[in-house]
């Protein structure tokens, strides 16, 4: 199903010119009406991810669409020509999720980014921690609203619970004063594990206590907000909060994966092996580490061209990261070599997984545009990882492995 975008306005030219541009700029179906009347027809026929409203029309010229669009679960942002201060606000009291002008271009870009922002939001759950019901109730609806998932609890303990059990939250939501754990100490609690740039926390605090949100800031808060606060600057710190967080793991994320086929590259390989030998320190589980090297790989570059040989590596790397664990690390070293981690398995195991990516590899063609198909198959060389070796050692020994297959002919997994 298209997602659909409603637009409703007198002004034709206007209207005409925003469609256009958001239906340039965006994935979405964008209807038109002039009127409360045609919008009515509208809102009947289609489920809107956002409507677009201007609050004079001429069948209802003080806002009374918005009032009917919200009656109909729809999310509205309001159009407006008037900045009158008294108006405004009383808009912004409705549940709208903004206000803007529709004077300019740039007035349309921010509707763009609006959009696109509310989209995204879609990715991120939202923790909400308050001991005030009244106040939990509020956040939700007003989260719910900016389109983001959101779990509520009463204080810090259940919060921490919740952030064990659900990995997905990426923004935190916390009140100052609750019982059992407050909102501070919970802060604390969650940066011992992970960091802003992982988890993004947002405190609530009251007017009365001003001295704690530099405090808070200094425990490990993105940001704070102080109650009471407008619904503007809630949703804009809110976005803003979630907004740095995407930005900073895009770039993380750039610097840890290698371009091409967007697995992790060797750098990151090592910094992760690092913190996963940490991790098992004290249990002493083994891990399986793989090299993996495309044979004779430099005939389809010849034959059928570098562009080609890039699909290979991509084709390659998608059956790697199918075959393995969301655990599991894969890497690519180089050119058209890999480096795959198992974790926590035991050798006959890894060597079936290892055997039945060969054999998968083996089975896999290449359609080219021309409907010839180019197969390749891989040498595999496996170790599984000994309590007294080193990382290094355990690289090199898979490495001496993967030659053996080398050298017995290729298309082959050999261990030790
Ligand atoms: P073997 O079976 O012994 O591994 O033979 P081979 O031809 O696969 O190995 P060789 O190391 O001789 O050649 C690897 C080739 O891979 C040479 C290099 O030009 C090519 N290569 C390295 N990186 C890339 C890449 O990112 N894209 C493409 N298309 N080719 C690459
Ligand atoms: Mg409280
Ligand atoms: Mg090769």
């Amino acid at each position: 199903m298209n997602k659909r975008i409603l637009i409703v306005d007198d002004n034709k030219t206007l209207v005409k010119l925003i469609s256009k541009k958001l239906e340039a700029a965006l994935d979405f179906q964008v209807d038109v009406a002039y009127s409360l009347a045609e919008a009515k027809l509208f809102l009947k026929m289609y489920d809107y991810f956002i409507t677009l409203l201007d609050i004079n029309l001429p069948d209802a010229p003080n806002g009374e669409i918005v009032d009917y669009a919200i009656s109909k679960e729809n999310r509205v942002i309001v159009l407006s020509g008037n900045i009158d201060k008294t108006f405004r606000e009383s808009m912004l009291k409705k549940n709208i999720i903004d206000y803007v002008n529709k004077g300019g271009v740039d007035d349309i870009n921010y509707i763009i980014q609006t959009i696109e922002r509310l989209e995204r939001n879609k990715n991120h759950t939202v923790l909400v921690v308050d001991d005030s019901m009244v106040f939990r109730k509020q956040m939700q609806a007003l989260l719910q609203n900016m389109f983001f998932k959101v779990i509520t609890v009463a204080h810090g303990e259940e919060a921490l619970n919740y952030l064990k059990l659900h990995q997905e939250i990426t923004l935190v939501l916390t009140d100052y004063n609750m019982p059992v754990m407050d909102g501070l100490e919970l802060t604390y609690e969650i940066r011992k594990e992970q960091s802003k740039n992982d988890l993004a926390i947002l405190a609530v605090s009251s007017n009365k206590d001003n001295e704690v949100n530099a405090i808070f800031l200094k425990a490990g808060a993105n940001d704070f907000i102080t109650k009471p606060f407008s619904k503007e600057e809630f949703s804009c710190r809110v976005n803003n909060t979630i907004e740095a967080l995407e930005n900073i793991q895009l770039i993380t994320n750039h610097a840890n994966r290698d371009y091409l086929t967007g697995l992790y590259n060797r750098r990151y390989f090592f910094e992760a092996m690092e913190k996963y030998e940490a991790d098992i320190a004290e249990t002493q589980e083994n891990y399986a580490v793989a090299m993996i090297d495309i044979d004779h790989f430099k005939k389809i570059n010849d034959k059928y061209g570098h562009d080609i040989g890039d699909k290979v590596i991509t084709a390659l790397s998608d059956i790697l990261r199918t075959s393995t664990g969301h655990n599991d690390l894969v890497a690519r070293f180089g050119g058209e070599e890999f480096c795959v981690v198992i974790k926590n398995i035991s050798r006959d195991t890894a060597l079936n997984i290892f055997e039945r990516i060969r054999l998968e590899v083996e089975k896999y063609s290449y359609q080219l545009e021309n409907e010839e198909f180019i197969k390749f198959t891989i040498s595999i060389g496996v170790v599984l990882h000994e309590e007294d070796e080193s990382l290094e050692e355990t690289i090199n020994n898979s490495d001496l492995m993967l030659y053996k297959a080398k050298n017995g002919g290729r298309n082959m997994v050999v261990s030790e």
